[in-house]
């Protein structure tokens, strides 16, 4: 199964915690975090209000985490969890090279 960012749908994150939505998209993002992120054995990054995804734990750790204290604020591309398909601006170095040509007139014409 591929995913892509943009069919990780993440309104379910401004939703009051309680509801069902919410408890879905926790499980969606579980689901997300262990397919395509890089889980440490069972282990991964909480990214609750509380561990700021500096501790780990396991799936029914983080589940209740995110259900008692919610995402820690503005985590929402999942840079920890997966989704690090940033696109990356390359900017592609020009190189102009400017062929300066110098013309050096080293011939000194000395009248006497
Ligand atoms: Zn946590």
């Amino acid at each position: 199964m591929t995913w892509f960012a943009q069919d990780v749908s993440k309104y379910w994150m401004d939703l009051p915690r309680y509801g069902k939505e919410y408890i879905n998209g926790v499980q969606c993002f579980l689901d997300f975090a262990y397919t395509v992120g890089d889980p440490q054995g069972e282990e991964i990054q909480c990214p609750c209000a509380k561990c700021c995804n500096i501790r780990w734990y396991r799936r029914n750790v983080i589940y209740d985490h995110l259900i008692c204290y919610g995402f820690v604020k503005g985590y929402t591309r999942w840079i920890n969890h997966g989704e690090w398909d940033i696109v990356m601006k390359v900017d592609s170095d020009k190189d102009d090279e400017v062929n300066s040509n110098v013309n050096i007139d080293g011939k000194s014409v000395t009248a006497s």
